[in-house]
């Protein structure tokens, strides 16, 4: 099969290229415009494989995306490409309605072209895979009940707001010009090749550098944890095997409190790397709570149990496990952050793929 997945330099898009290049036969061709969340050191792994092909384009440039799926000619389009970081989103949120929502509905509008010059028997088969967030849902804010497929929307920040109106926007390609679509939303990722600012690898780097750990709040706000190879598995299942409008939400059933993450990240420096940097006696004595995000959402948690009744899909990794490979990765490739440190991932490679 021939993949177009969006994204595919991204946290989880490049999760998602790994896992098909390396257990596949499949062709893949990522689509990105190397935002600074973009990182082709993060594809260096598969990036010399014939079946791999990369071209950098911004998703809202409706000619070159035209012209590369007419090429290219996918049975799949994997839509990842996203503005995907909440604070971000909050200090200037003209980016996430450009990408998110504009560079959405243009992909859209460039797949229903190329489906409908299909033939009947590859019409059938076509799908458009469109990744969303739980955040669409907004918060909840009991102890025990789950987000499902039905939950109503009730997006809180601009990020969760433009990821909503993309999904609505799938939704109506589909109800109303018929293109055959998926949608999945999921819970928060975690793994490697996580771009620092997010939670997970910032407390790690930070921690390792003798920097404060930064908690938002009193730390008390609740997530639901997916070790990101987790996410790429059930992408790639929803992608190839679930029915045409199918709707799944993902997660890992791993419900953590942000200061219990924080302080496992330092229980496995503890114990992974005790020669400490200067100064530092514990790693949990350099945490410290800053004023709150605002807007900001109590707890997501997602009942994921569709998917598994569907598609028998269901996570690998316990939070525990996923940590430990997480926090090892990242003592392994200081490389890969040296590089984000330094700005050198981000200047142009020509002559690499
Ligand atoms: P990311 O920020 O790591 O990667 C996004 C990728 O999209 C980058 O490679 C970037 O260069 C590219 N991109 C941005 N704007 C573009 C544009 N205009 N044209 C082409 N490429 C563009 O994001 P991620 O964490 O990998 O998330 C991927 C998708 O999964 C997003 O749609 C996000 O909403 C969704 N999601 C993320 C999480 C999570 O925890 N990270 C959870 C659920 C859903």
């Amino acid at each position: 099969m021939k993949f177009i997945v969006t994204g595919g330099a991204g946290f989880i898009g490049s999760a998602v290229v790994r896992l098909i290049i390396n257990n596949t036969d499949d062709e893949v061709l990522v689509i990105d415009k190397l935002t600074y969340a973009g990182n082709l050191e993060s594809l260096s792994e598969v990036s010399d494989k014939g079946r791999f092909h990369f071209k950098q384009i911004d998703i809202c440039d409706r000619k070159s995306i035209d012209m590369i799926i007419n090429d290219f000619r996918p049975d799949l389009i994997m839509h990842l490409a996203a503005e995907s970081h909440v604070d971000r989103s909050i200090d200037n949120p003209s980016t996430f309605i450009e990408t998110n929502i504009i560079g959405t509905y243009t992909l859209l509008e460039a797949a229903l072209a190329y489906w409908k010059s299909l033939d009947i028997v590859k019409k059938e088969s076509f799908r458009f895979h469109h990744i969303s967030t739980d955040e669409v849902y907004g918060d909840l804010h009991g102890t025990t009940d789950l987000f499902t497929e039905k939950t109503p929307y009730s997006p809180s920040s601009p990020y969760s707001a433009s990821k909503a109106s993309s999904d609505h926007l799938v939704r109506a390609w589909h109800r109303t010009f018929e293109l055959p679509i998926v949608i999945t939303n999921c819970s928060n990722n975690y793994g490697p090749y996580h771009f620092p600012e997010k939670l997970i690898p910032l407390m790690i780097l930070n921690a390792l550098e003798g920097k404060p750990l930064p908690v938002y709040g009193n730390g008390q706000q609740i997530r639901d944890w997916l070790y990101v190879e987790d996410h790429a598995r059930a992408l790639y299942l929803v992608a190839t095997q679930a029915k045409v409008g199918g709707n799944y939400n993902i997660g890992g059933y791993n419900e953590q409190k942000n200061i219990d993450v924080v302080n496992l990240i330092c229980d496995l420096l503890e114990e992974l790397v005790p020669n400490k940097p200067n100064g530092v006696i514990n790693y949990k004595d350099l945490i410290c709570f800053v004023t709150d995000r605002p807007g900001h959402d109590q707890r997501y948690a997602i009942d994921s149990s569709k998917l598994y009744h569907d598609l028998g899909w269901k996570p690998q990794e316990t939070f525990e496990s996923g940590m430990r490979k997480t926090v090892e990765w990242y003592l392994k490739n200081s490389e890969w952050c040296n590089h984000i440190k330094d700005g050198s991932y981000a200047r142009p490679r020509h002559g690499i793929f």
